[in-house]
């Protein structure tokens, strides 16, 4: 996994005074919360509430709609395609950058159509500053005076997601997810007291909820837990989201735009959040998250010596910027994964070094995840058990404190989910407070 770049909030972060006067919230609402004008309604009623609670809304949007939507950040992407392949990553990111600026500007005109006083602003105008890595660039800090003065006039901010400016001024997007990002990060800035992430799901479940429909929805976690979740694949919120938030202890609340049900709360520690104890009691396994479309690949010397390869293969991958995950390394071969799409490049990058490579795309990886299983016996055995029983064959394992993961078949992706889910007892709501 890359590293994340430290953020860093400006001197002129919001005072101590202010945030006693001013209590922000950060309300952050995904593509499908904002494709229609009914949704966009939906919208209007949170930031109407949270006005009425006596809090100043920042509102983060994402681009409207998915895949096939007229203003998707995919549609976008394939617009630019469709007349030049080779678009330049600056230029890509001005143009999947509008998606969310439509949004703002929609947004912020069904807010005003209410009588609600509010204006909208692109990510940089918002004050977040970026590196240059367009496509996945990451937040260097945030500059929050424009947005105060406006929050502290009363005006509802309306923020486009997932971009900021480079300090040359260039714009910059955050990649996949980013709107979490943005959402997170000025949740900081501002100091707002939560931070709320309206999405089509009530919550963060136990699995998702296409592969597992009877998968519960947690009403209380950890920063650690979704962190990791989010890194395996749990793809309803962003990992470097829940990242900004636990450093600054910022509570996050995931829910959903279209019921009143209310959502999974994310915070620091259970044992110090009072009463919720008892209701995380006896939890093994969180949840389980699947990874899609992977490639395998298993590296020999191919003559030459060991030593070498070991120093050279993950620095020229690396180089080439390659990430490389579920790493198992023996004296004459070295496997790890790799989302299929670089598949062919680490392939012909370690050709070039004279290795020997044997590329396995079709895999996906399962994983079960839960700091409960921290001094647990037997969590692995279960695993394998729930598998084999499944008709599911393992391809390669790995597991950290908190997290044990399996590769498999990709045909076999969504059985494997569904057995681990029964198994650790999550159907039965073991995992959720109900
Ligand atoms: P948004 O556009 O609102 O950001 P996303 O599509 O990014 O929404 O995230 C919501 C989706 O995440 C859900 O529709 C669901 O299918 C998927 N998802 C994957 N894993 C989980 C999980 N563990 N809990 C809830 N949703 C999940
Ligand atoms: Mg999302």
């Amino acid at each position: 996994m890359a590293l994340a770049a430290p953020l860093t909030l400006s001197s002129s972060e919001i005072s101590s005074q202010e945030e006693r006067d001013l209590r922000i919230i950060v309300q952050k609402f995904g593509g499908t919360s904002v494709s229609t004008p009914e949704r966009r309604q939906l919208v209007g009623d949170r930031v109407a509430q949270a006005l009425q609670e006596g809090y100043a809304p920042c509102v983060v949007v994402s681009a409207m709609g998915r895949a096939g939507d007229p203003y998707a950040t995919d549609t976008f992407i394939q617009m630019a395609a469709g007349i030049y392949p080779d678009t330049h990553p600056r230029e890509m990111d001005m143009l999947i950058g509008c998606g969310e600026l439509i949004s703002a500007v929609l947004v912020c005109n069904t807010l005003k159509a209410r009588a609600i006083p509010s204006m909208a602003f692109t990510g940089g105008q918002a004050g977040i500053v970026t590196d240059a890595n367009f496509g996945k660039a990451q937040i260097l800090r945030v500059n929050p005076e424009h947005l105060l003065r406006h929050l502290r006039e009363g005006n509802v901010a309306v923020v486009a997601g997932f971009q900021g400016w480079t300090e040359a001024g260039d714009i910059a997007t955050l990649g996949r997810g980013g709107s979490d990002t943005t959402a997170a990060a000025l949740g900081a800035a501002l100091r707002a007291e939560v931070v709320e992430i309206y999405t089509d799901v009530d919550g963060i479940k136990t699995a998702d909820p296409r592969i597992v429909p009877e998968a519960q929805t947690l009403s209380v976690t950890t920063y650690d837990e979704i962190v990791e979740m989010a890194h395996q694949g749990a793809k309803v919120i962003h990992p470097r989201a829940v990242e900004i938030a636990m450093r600054r202890n910022l509570p996050l609340r995931v829910k959903s735009t279209f019921d009143d049900s209310p959502g999974t709360l994310i915070t620091y520690s259970i044992e110090t959040t009072l009463g919720m104890t008892e209701k995380m009691n006896g939890r093994v396994i969180t949840g389980i998250t699947h990874l899609p479309r992977m490639a395998q690949l298993r590296v020999l010397p191919g003559g030459k010596s060991e030593a070498d390869m070991d120093l050279r293969l993950f620095r020229a991958l690396a180089d080439v910027d390659v990430d490389v995950d579920l790493v198992n390394v023996s004296p004459q071969q070295k496997s790890f994964i790799v989302p299929e799409g670089l598949g062919e490049k680490a392939a012909r990058t370690i050709e070039s070094l004279g290795f020997q490579v044997q590329v396995n795309k079709g895999c996906a990886k399962v994983s079960i995840i839960g700091s409960g299983m921290r001094g647990v016996p037997g969590v692995m055995a279960s695993m394998v058990e729930a598998l084999h029983q499944a008709g599911v064959s393992i391809l390669q394992t790995a597991d950290s404190h908190v997290t044990i993961s399996c590769l498999v078949r990709q045909e076999d992706m969504e059985a494997a989910v569904r057995a681990l889910h029964a198994k650790f007892g999550l159907d039965r709501g073991a995992a959720a407070d109900d």
